[in-house]
């Protein structure tokens, strides 16, 4: 993967540009470097790509909303028809950009709004989406997961063409082939041409005249495939990553949806998550706290060595720094909380008792908490 710039600079527009402004700086960007204007010039194209994949994601809420929570990593939000992107790993290619710079409803949108199809039309398979239950410690380093997707694949028979090998599909005859079938009506307001997606081939232009057996004619079967995930570390639970084109093929050859994993966490043995910080609950007795200690405690790693301090009170919390999960959004990392807690045996041997009952009459062992104000209030109260 090539390192990106980030999308705001390569539009030129603040992190709180309002669309308008991200359109705007687009356009003049797109126009600039449109490969009709620079025949050749390769790093035109390469800008031209740039600003139309900033758009693609910026211009889009929820796109962006990814972008400013995941960075690059987000991303692979990004633009339609990018084989093989996955997290973090999209691409976007000239004809993305074209087809963007054609779509982006800077002309008006056409004649009936929005998104005008021209040419045959292909059919999108839908998007899935699954669960992905990460442990603490693939969280706080990242990882690269491999899972298990059951989903429509092109099929193997005939290449996702619907058509028995060795056959090919014919030229519909009802649109010729585009696709597509205009519709003239006349009102009094005058004569309106219509474009429909073509009934007989369902805008697909082509027709099979001989289905493939092993798909009937659908172009796709039922499989199940591995795809490898990278997570970057520091996700957390409800965040989700967007595989492009890991979802269900589309009938016919159409493009593949994208698989959409959303990320679950599992509960840990003994650490919660505090955000970038873990927190660790450490029993200590008595003696550990009064006289101090230099004890060993678990981290996501391994284990590390932690100082008790003489005269530590339950309910301190010690702080290791950098024993945490990396950050998500900065370079940093969070840090392992250690809860000071009390442990107070339940049996007691003969000689405990009399160590114990020796101590209580001890001078620095009488309860100082007893103090005068609480019966005071206890009283009156
Ligand atoms: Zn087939
Ligand atoms: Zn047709």
């Amino acid at each position: 993967m090539s390192t990106k710039r980030d999308y705001y600079e390569v539009l030129g527009v603040s992190r709180d540009a309002d669309t308008e402004e991200i359109k705007k700086a687009y356009r003049k960007l797109a126009m600039q470097y449109h490969p009709d204007r620079n025949k050749g010039d390769a790093a035109a194209e390469e800008k031209f790509k740039e600003v139309g994949e900033a758009y693609a994601v910026l211009s889009d809420t929820d796109k962006r909303a990814r972008y400013d929570r995941f960075g690059h990593a987000g991303a692979g939000a990004g633009a339609t028809g990018a084989p093989g992107g996955g997290f973090g790993g999209f691409e976007f290619d000239l004809s993305d950009a074209l087809r963007q710079f054609m779509e982006g409803g800077f002309f008006g949108g056409g004649m009936f709004g929005g998104r005008q199809q021209s040419g045959p039309m292909r059919v999108r398979g839908n998007d899935l989406q699954m669960k992905l239950a990460l442990t603490l410690e693939e969280i706080a380093e990242g990882v690269q997961k491999k899972i298990k997707v059951k989903r429509y694949a092109p099929c193997a028979e005939c290449g996702g063409s619907g058509a028995r090998k060795g056959t090919t599909k014919k030229s519909c005859p009802t649109c010729h082939g585009t696709g597509q079938v205009r519709q003239v009506s006349r009102s009094f307001l005058g004569q309106f041409v219509s474009v429909q997606p073509c009934p007989q081939c369902r805008g697909e232009g082509q027709i099979i005249s001989d289905p493939c057996p092993a798909c009937k004619g659908e172009g796709r079967e039922r499989s199940e495939g591995v795809v490898s995930v990278d997570i970057p570390a520091g996700v957390s639970a409800g965040q989700y990553l967007t595989l492009r084109g890991e979802g269900n093929a589309g009938p016919h050859g159409g493009p593949s949806g994208d698989l959409i994993v959303l990320i679950d966490e599992t509960p840990h043995d003994y650490f919660t998550r505090d955000g970038d910080d873990i927190v660790y609950t450490l029993a200590l007795t008595i003696p550990q706290l009064a006289l101090g200690d230099d004890v060993e405690v678990p981290t996501l790693t391994g284990r590390a060595r932690l100082k008790i301090d003489p005269g530590t009170e339950p309910g301190r919390v010690l702080r290791m720094r950098g024993k945490g999960l990396k950050s998500l959004h900065s370079y940093g990392t969070g840090d392992e909380l250690v809860e000071i807690r009390l442990q107070v045996p339940k049996k007691l041997s003969a000689r405990e008792r009399a160590l114990l009952n020796e101590l209580k009459e001890s001078e620095n062992f009488r309860a100082a908490s007893a103090d005068k104000g609480f019966f005071k209030r206890a009283k009156s109260a």
